[in-house]
Order: C-alpha cells, then structure tokens, then sequence
C-alpha cells in the first residue's frame, strides 16, 4: 500500500528512528530569493547528504513568511521518504529542523489539502528517489498548473527529458487537472534512479524544430481557448495543426493554462501562462508570446529562467557523484579529487536570483562549486 501524508496532519511526522550524519547545516532562509525554494532545495540536499538541516528565517521575503500549507506538505513529503526526525513544522514556523534517515524508495501518495502545487512536492522529494536503490511511484494530489511554480506540462517535457539525460527516469501522467482555488488535480510519476547520474553539458538549443500550443480550458466557455489559441498562433505564425484544445474530464476546474512547447534539437523548453479574471484572452496570449520572444532574443541560450535554477541542482549531484571515487564514496563532503575534475555547463537566458540562490544553498551542502557569468547569453559551470 501507498505510504500516505496530506497536508492537514501538520506535525509529528516522524519516521524511522534513524538520525541524520553530523552537525545540522545552518541555513538562513532569508538570503537570496528568500522564498521556498531555499526549504526545497535544502530539503532534497539534506535528503541525500544525510546531513541534518536547520533552517531559519523560511521566506522571510515573502509577504507571509513560514511555512504555508504546501511548504509543509514538502516537508513532509520529505520526512516521509526519508524517516527523517522534524521539529519545527508547523503553519506559520519560520524555523525548522529536519534530520534524514536512508532515503526509502517506495510508493508514495502526497495529497496537498489546498490548491498549493503538487509539482513543487515533487521537486521537492525528486532527487533523493532519483538516487535510491529502486525504483518510485507517487500520486501526487493538488495543484497541476499554478502561478509560480512548474506545470505538470513544463515538468514532463522541458524539465524529465533532462533528468533522462542523466541516466535517472521520470514519467507522468495527468490524472486530472488542478487549477487555484479549487485544487484536485492529480498525478502520477515514475521515479527510475541511476546508480551513478553523468553530469553532461548544454551549452546550446540547437535548431527550433517544432513550436506547438496547448489551451487548458476545464470548466470555462470553449471560445476561451479559441481567442487565446488563435491569437499565440497568429504571433508565433502557427498554423492550426499546431493548436491543440485540452480534453476534456470531469470533475475538473474551473481554470486556463496556455501552454507553448519549442522544440530545438538540444533541449525542449515550456512556456505557460494562467488565465485570470482580470485578464482577456488576447491578454494572456500577449503575455505568453512575451517570455517566448525573450528566450528567442537570447539564442546562445539553452534553457530559459526556470528550466535554469532546477537543472542546476540536477547537474551539481551529478557532478558530485561523478567526483566520488572509492572510500570517499559515503562521505558526503568529501573532497572532489583535483586532477579530472568532473564539471558541468549550460547556458540559459538569465541569471535569476532564484538560481543565484539555489546555488548557494547546493554549495552548503555538496563540495561542489557553481560559477555563474551574466551577459547576453548567461553560463552556468558546475565542479
Ligand atoms: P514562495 O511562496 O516562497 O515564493 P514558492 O515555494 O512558491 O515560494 P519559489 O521559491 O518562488 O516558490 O520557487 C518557485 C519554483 O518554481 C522555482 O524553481 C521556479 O523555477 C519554478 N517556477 C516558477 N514559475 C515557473 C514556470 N512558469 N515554469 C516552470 N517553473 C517555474
């Protein structure tokens, strides 16, 4: 049977009496982009190093700092996998202690309460089971498309074909759409890990070979996804053969995702833009064709803002792992040996705070380190 946390049961989530190695790594949630993406981060790191983690001051850059409903849910999703020791997780909590225990592949059904993003659950407890001892399956409940955070259709086809590329395996499936306010989507993954992942470098997109478009409507009038359709396609000069409407299920909605997929020959980057009230289609559209167009100003670049922050955290394991040689194999903050150094590069469209951020916390944890060069084309070198 699934092993099963919901966001409503907010403390004690305990597991196995099993410790993390060592002092807890200091983290302070306030550096940087000071959002959750430092507790994700420090969470998955702590998860695989084995090293404890106590973090304070969580989005203390946020308008409401501490932990929201699906921050805890990341905890626990956390905890769970890895029968780690928590005090600390609770609504509202600016600080947190969080001690690992073995990392536990299994079958796992994380159901967020609220609409949070089901996505975020996943990147969060993603690479400790990328680099378990078999295989995973999760259901993930919650939001499928939310502001601010991956969507189901950016995670499956711009984000897992670059976690294939390292020799680890993701699939999804959608089940069911989830869109804020109401929540209830739902999906599944498939986590294959790799004994060792191979760091590997994508310094460029390559050719644009297809630009398609996705209309995600659930709930709402058809001529929604006709307006927003016809308008992407018109600027991106698409015809219809690339304009997609989203089937239809039930139970699903009310919600609006736009969704653009360029594939070049190196790299598949998403693009997606939510509908809002305040919004008319033709404004979404407008929205949309705007982050496209600024990818394609930067053609140097291989992958866009978001794509960037979460594929260096992907490469900086696989530069660790790839820099382990022998007895130094357990030790988490062992050395990298000097001669041979293992590395990673790619570039992206810009350097985002997101990802500044990211890096330091993955430099606090793993003995790697990550240049990051700004300019037209931005690089990203990770060893
Ligand atoms: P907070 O409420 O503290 O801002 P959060 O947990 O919602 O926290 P962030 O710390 O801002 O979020 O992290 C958001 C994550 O979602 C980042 O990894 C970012 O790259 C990713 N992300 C945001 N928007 C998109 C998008 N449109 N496509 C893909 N990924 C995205």
């Amino acid at each position: 049977p699934a092993r099963t946390a919901t966001a409503a049961d907010t403390k004690s989530v305990t597991g196995a009496a099993q410790t993390g190695r060592g002092a807890a790594i200091e983290i302070d949630g306030s550096q940087g982009e000071g959002g959750g993406q430092i507790l994700r981060t420090a969470l998955a790191l702590s998860m695989i190093t084995g090293q404890p983690l106590h973090l304070r001051a969580i989005r203390a850059k946020r308008p409401k700092p501490g932990l929201m409903r699906q921050h805890l849910m990341c905890v626990q999703a956390a905890a769970q996998v890895s029968g780690a020791h928590i005090s600390g997780a609770e609504l509202g909590a600016t600080e947190l202690r969080f001690a690992p225990g073995p990392v536990r592949a299994s079958a796992y059904e994380f159901a967020m309460a609220s609409a949070g993003s089901c996505m975020l659950v996943l990147q969060t407890v993603l690479p400790a089971l990328m680099l378990a001892d078999a295989p995973s399956t999760l259901v993930l409940r919650g939001g499928t498309h939310n502001p601010m955070a991956p969507s189901f259709h950016f995670v499956r086809d711009a984000f897992a074909p670059l976690v294939q590329r390292l020799g680890a395996g993701l699939t999804l499936q959608l089940q069911r759409l989830g869109f804020y306010p109401a929540g209830g989507g739902e999906v599944t993954a498939t986590i294959t890990p790799a004994a060792r992942l191979t760091p590997f470098d994508l310094t460029e997109r390559g050719e644009l070979q297809q630009g398609d478009a996705l209309c995600l409507t659930p709930g709402l009038s058809g001529s929604i996804a006709r307006r927003e359709l016809t308008a992407l396609g018109q600027a991106m000069g698409w015809g219809e053969d690339r304009l997609r409407f989203g089937e239809a299920r039930q139970h699903e909605g009310p919600g609006n995702a736009l969704i653009a997929r360029l594939r070049y020959a190196h790299v598949t980057e998403v693009f997606v833009e939510l509908g809002a009230r305040n919004l008319s289609s033709e404004q979404v559209a407008g929205k949309l064709v705007q982050a496209i167009r600024a990818f394609q100003r930067r053609p140097g670049a291989a992958v866009g803002p978001h794509l960037a922050d979460q594929l260096v955290l992907l490469q900086a394991l696989a530069v660790w792992q790839a820099g382990r040689t022998g007895s130094q194999a357990d030790a988490p903050h062992a050395d990298v040996p000097q001669a041979d150094v293992p590395q990673a590069r790619f570039s992206c469209s810009e350097v985002t705070e997101h990802l500044r951020t990211n890096c330091v916390v993955i430099e606090r944890f793993l003995p790697v380190r990550c240049t990051l060069t700004q300019g037209p084309v931005s690089r990203v070198t990770v060893r």
